[in-house]
């Protein structure tokens, strides 16, 4: 697996983490008026720990970042936009750009990035 695929599964792996936040969130489900049942989160939960595992396995290091990441901010992969970290909002030095064979991280704010267009 390529940095650039590790990458983008991390980033499935996180929205699916922000899913399942939410859906747990009795707030969420109150203002929604959706409900979730049950069997379908476990689902979703499986997935998230397969993909978690998988991800654990390929590159133990940059996984250990991200959970590390998710409990500071609430996420532990952000995407850049116009050349600024959408974690912390600095402007990005000219030092760090966009590759596909290595996991680059904010200068600011430590997150791991991730270009999308
Ligand atoms: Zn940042």
């Amino acid at each position: 697996m390529s940095k650039r695929e590790y990458l983008l599964r991390l980033y499935l792996l996180q929205d699916l983490d922000l899913l399942l936040q939410q859906v747990k969130d009795p707030a969420y489900t109150e203002k929604t008026g959706l409900t979730i049942s049950e069997e379908r989160i476990k689902e979703l939960e499986d997935k998230r720990n397969s993909l978690a595992l998988e991800l654990r396995k390929a590159d133990p290091i940059t996984y250990q970042r991200y959970e590390f990441l998710k409990r500071r901010y609430g996420r532990g992969i952000t995407r850049v936009v116009d050349r600024m970290c959408t974690n912390c909002f600095a402007a990005l030095p000219a030092s760090v750009m966009r590759t596909n064979d290595e996991v680059i991280t904010c200068p600011n704010c430590g997150i791991i990035l991730i270009w999308l267009d």
